[in-house]
């Protein structure tokens, strides 16, 4: 059994995560946002090397090895390297990413909600329909 329990804070109702690592906020130096997801330092950090260990190619002038458009999050070194285990490990790692999406979506959603916003817009907004979005949304059975 460890010491005294470090995590005091108990205010704060969402987990934020970098969506790359899976590590929380709190492990992290900075956490940057973008729409219902997280980056932090470390995996900006992680990306400014693979940029920088790459050459530059401008996308309209280079034909055939240009760089691949990035429609998967499935770097080639990454594939190369990965064994089994840590394929497996990845698992979770995106479960958790798309659970975290899902909560910031949910968030948006009731913030939306809290706004007088209908659930035919926000439908509409996420083209469902308003029955999707409230029966997705909105807690109510
Ligand atoms: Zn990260």
């Amino acid at each position: 059994m460890k010491g005294t329990p470090v995590a005091a804070t108990s205010a704060a109702p969402v987990t934020v995560a970098c969506t790359f690592c899976n590590k929380p906020t709190a492990e992290v130096k900075k956490m940057i946002a973008g729409p219902g997801v997280f980056i932090c330092n470390e995996c900006v950090g992680l990306c400014m090397e693979i940029l920088a260990s790459q050459p530059e190619t401008t996308a309209s002038e280079s034909e055939g090895t240009a760089s691949e458009p990035a429609e998967m999050p499935k770097p080639p070194s990454w594939e190369e390297r990965v064994s089994d285990d840590d394929l497996l490990a990845t698992l979770p790692k995106i479960a958790a990413a798309s659970a975290s999406v899902e909560q910031q979506l949910g968030i948006w959603v009731r913030q939306a909600r809290s706004r007088g916003i209908t659930w035919t817009r926000i439908g509409a907004a996420m083209d469902m329909t308003r029955q999707s979005a409230w029966e997705r949304f909105s807690g109510e059975e």
